[in-house]
């Protein structure tokens, strides 16, 4: 089973005021600072509905309030109505869905892109990548490709998907930080980008199956695919819901580093993720029947 999240960290409606202003929750874990001054984008249904954060001005703070970050309660969108039944006809209701408004573009001429909910849009697309890479190509392992929801709200998809699959060996494709930034110390740094994709060792989730990561970097080695070794002390991916699933499942993640995750700028180079894709696909053609009897009995 490999598996990437389709889902996105997002904000819910959660009240209608009187002059039409939204209150909402966070869906997924959120960065409350980077929120206030962000477009976004209100769903209901196939209406799309471009609103804004808003929140009360600087000026009209005590210098106590000015010191403290914004809590999403203090938070509203604004969508230009005036009214809360001008709200109602637009379809717009306690529940609705937002997300940010965002598009990808490249950074100056270089293999870097910065947009929002690369986590785990660069999965989905790096795994539908490797797929293509296997067309026509003969392998013995068979794949299940899960493109999975609700993970930034507890791999819930993940979950189901792995009781239902029964997979032998479970690959998660996700990002992970790349924190090779300034104000951060070089230990502290996870991931680099453009080094490319990182073999996780480990999680807050989970371990990742030593003979598995093993196999991975022999793979990468042979196959001439740059690669880093990642232990994330923050975060989980699919792969720690996979492993627990029935008796349990010998797991590993391909990771893509990604700087600035959960936010509206997350920063990637394209050269890791096609580097995933080949991982990821390499892996595939690559893995036999006996590796995946023997990972199975070494649990
Ligand atoms: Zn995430």
């Amino acid at each position: 089973m490999v598996s990437a999240h389709m889902d996105e960290i997002g904000l819910m409606i959660t009240h209608i005021d009187k002059r039409g202003f939204l209150r909402f929750i966070g869906v997924g874990s959120w960065n409350e600072r980077i929120l206030p001054g962000q477009r976004v984008i209100v769903c209901a249904g196939d209406v799309k509905v471009r609103g804004v954060i808003g929140a009360k001005p600087p000026h009209l703070m005590t210098p106590e309030e000015k010191k403290q970050v914004l809590e999403i309660k203090k938070l509203f969108i604004d969508i230009g109505a005036t009214s809360y039944d001008e709200v109602k006809e637009l379809g717009i209701n306690v529940g609705s869905i937002a997300v940010l408004d965002r598009e990808v573009v490249r950074l100056g001429g270089t293999d870097k892109v910065t947009g929002k909910a690369f986590d785990d849009r660069v999965g989905v697309a790096s795994l539908i990548f490797a797929l293509k890479l296997l067309n026509n190509v003969k392998h013995e392992a068979e794949v299940y490709s899960v493109f999975t929801v609700q993970e930034e709200i507890g791999l819930k998809g993940a979950t189901v998907s792995a009781f239902a699959v029964k997979p032998d060996v479970g690959i998660a494709v996700d990002v992970t930080t790349a924190n090779d930034i300034p104000e951060v110390d070089e230990k502290d740094w996870i991931t680099v980008l453009g080094k490319g994709p990182a073999i996780k060792v480990m999680d807050k989730g989970n371990i990742s199956h030593p003979k598995l990561r093993e196999l991975l970097i022999k793979i990468a080695e042979e196959e001439k695919i740059p690669y880093q070794l990642e232990v994330l002390p923050g975060g989980a991916t699919d792969a720690a819901a996979i492993m627990v699933s029935r008796e349990g499942v010998p797991v590993a993640t391909i990771s893509i580093p990604c700087r600035y995750i959960h936010s509206p700028i997350e920063v990637l180079d394209i050269k890791d993720a096609v580097y995933a894709s080949k991982l990821l696909a390499s892996f595939i053609r690559k893995i036999s029947r006996d590796d995946i009897r023997k990972l199975s009995t070494l649990l």
